[in-house]
């Protein structure tokens, strides 16, 4: 819903120095200025010295004032920073709230700077990858993403396809004293810088996924669902702790799980339970983080109990675990019926995985979620030029391949997010936190 004004906290719950909440929206300035205490000047933008009233009292604050458009969502943005105390920022949210202001969705911010036309789709999602990035190398292939390294490209193979478009007008509009045929020498040469230009995109976002790292695999579900011992079964060695007791995986353990093609990081999780004590409690947080930066995760449930959703939308395997037990339902429809302890369903399971990041080409290594929707579409787009093309050869008019080129534009335009679906946009931005 554009057009209402949303606040979220952006930074991480807990006690720390300093907590900040977002304000977007065209309300924002009388919604803040409903707990605002201090001087504020709208016309430009500032940062304010003053206090925040929190129901109680108030508390020394700095409001960061970005009048629309210049603001990252291109609407009026308040940034509110406070002390960082968790019940001081709820309570400070919480009247927000009651001014007006709408919760905001996970990436709800970014996605707004998406839809206003400030960033474009691969450099929000670059913003997605950066947030995850866990070291140096996945840090620096979201900077290039960030940076526009794939959207400049992306720019220069559309504006030469338009090009090619322009020039298959143009010989439409001549038909009658010509064949109807795009002269054949201008043709192939702008054939050959467009083809240069696809193979460079593809080798640019190649690049980029392999110094990401492998693809991280979470296991995560319910507690002794058996996520401990189905990484073991999987790695066919014994690692990870195993204990009849919930909640034995503290920490998260990793290691690298073969597959078809190239490989994954399988990443065991601490179970999605109740916060029961600190440790508990820091688990929890590296588990949902871990979940955060998931290419993809193994959603394991006991064939004993009621099969729950996974709670983000990545890109999932559903595990029916201990169908050893007697008289276990069977699986249900889409989930993949597994015995962690007899090792039944490991091969379908393990198939499953390398069915999820097989990008269909040896070359291109084991490519993140969002690398293989950028490479998915720049070959979509060069295929249906190379069709276009070598019908034109074989003495096609040029009406069919203007046809074919718009086609490989439209490719194109799901990586700037032009014509990405709505669906697609969701899921992206699920994987964003609330706040960011
Ligand atoms: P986690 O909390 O999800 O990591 O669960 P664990 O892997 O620690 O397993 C919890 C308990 O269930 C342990 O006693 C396991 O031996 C047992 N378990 C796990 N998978 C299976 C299975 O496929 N069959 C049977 N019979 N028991 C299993």
């Amino acid at each position: 819903m554009p057009g209402d004004t949303i606040a979220a906290i952006a930074t991480p719950p807990g006690g720390a120095a300093r907590a900040l909440i977002r304000i977007s929206g065209p309300r924002t300035r009388e919604i803040v200025s409903g707990v605002w205490r201090g001087p504020f000047e709208p016309a430009s933008r500032a940062l304010f010295t003053g206090r925040v009233d929190d129901g109680l009292g108030t508390q020394p604050a700095l409001c960061a004032w970005m009048p629309a458009p210049r603001s990252f969502t291109r609407e009026d943005v308040a940034e509110l920073h406070l002390p960082g105390a968790e019940a001081l920022v709820r309570a400070v949210l919480a009247r927000l709230h009651e001014l007006g202001a709408r919760p905001a969705q996970p990436g709800e911010f970014t996605r707004r700077a998406f839809r206003s036309g400030r960033i474009d789709l691969s450099r929000a999602e670059g913003l997605l990858e950066l947030v995850c990035a866990s070291n140096e190398a996945e840090r620096a292939a979201a900077a290039e993403l960030v940076g526009g390294g794939l959207a400049r490209r992306v720019e220069a193979l559309r504006s030469e396809l338009l090009d090619l478009c322009a020039l298959c007008e143009a010989t439409l509009d001549f038909e009658e004293s010509d064949t109807g045929h795009v002269p054949r020498a201008e043709l192939e040469q702008r054939a050959a810088r467009l083809r240069a230009g696809f193979d460079e995109a593809l080798a640019f976002e190649g690049a980029r996924a392999r110094r990401g790292g492998e693809p991280r695999v979470l296991l995560a579900g319910a507690p002794n669902a058996g996520k401990s011992t189905l990484f073991n079964a999987l790695l066919g060695r014994e690692e990870a702790l195993v204990d009849e007791a919930a909640g034995t995986t503290r920490d998260l353990v990793r290691a690298e799980l073969a597959l078809a093609h190239g490989a994954c990081l399988l990443i065991d999780s601490a179970g999605l339970e109740e916060e029961r004590d600190e440790l508990g409690r820091e688990a929890q947080a590296r588990t949902r983080a871990a979940l955060a930066s998931a290419d993809a995760i193994i959603w394991v449930a006991d064939a004993r109990s009621t099969p729950s959703e996974p709670p983000s939308a990545t890109p999932r395997v559903l595990v029916w675990n201990q169908i050893d037990r007697a008289g276990v339902p069977p699986a249900p429809p889409g989930w993949l019926p597994v015995s962690a302890r007899t090792g039944a369903g490991i091969p379908e399971l393990s198939a499953a995985l390398g069915h999820l990041f097989d990008t269909g080409s040896a070359e291109a290594g084991p490519l993140r979620e969002l690398s293989l929707r950028h490479a998915t579409a720049l070959r979509q787009a060069r295929e249906r030029l190379e069709a276009g093309l070598s019908a034109q050869r074989a003495g096609a008019e040029a009406e069919l391949l203007a046809e074919d080129l718009h086609v490989a534009l439209a490719a194109l335009d799901e990586i700037s997010g032009a014509s990405t679906r709505e669906e697609v946009l969701d899921r992206i931005f699920a994987r964003f936190c609330i706040g960011k």
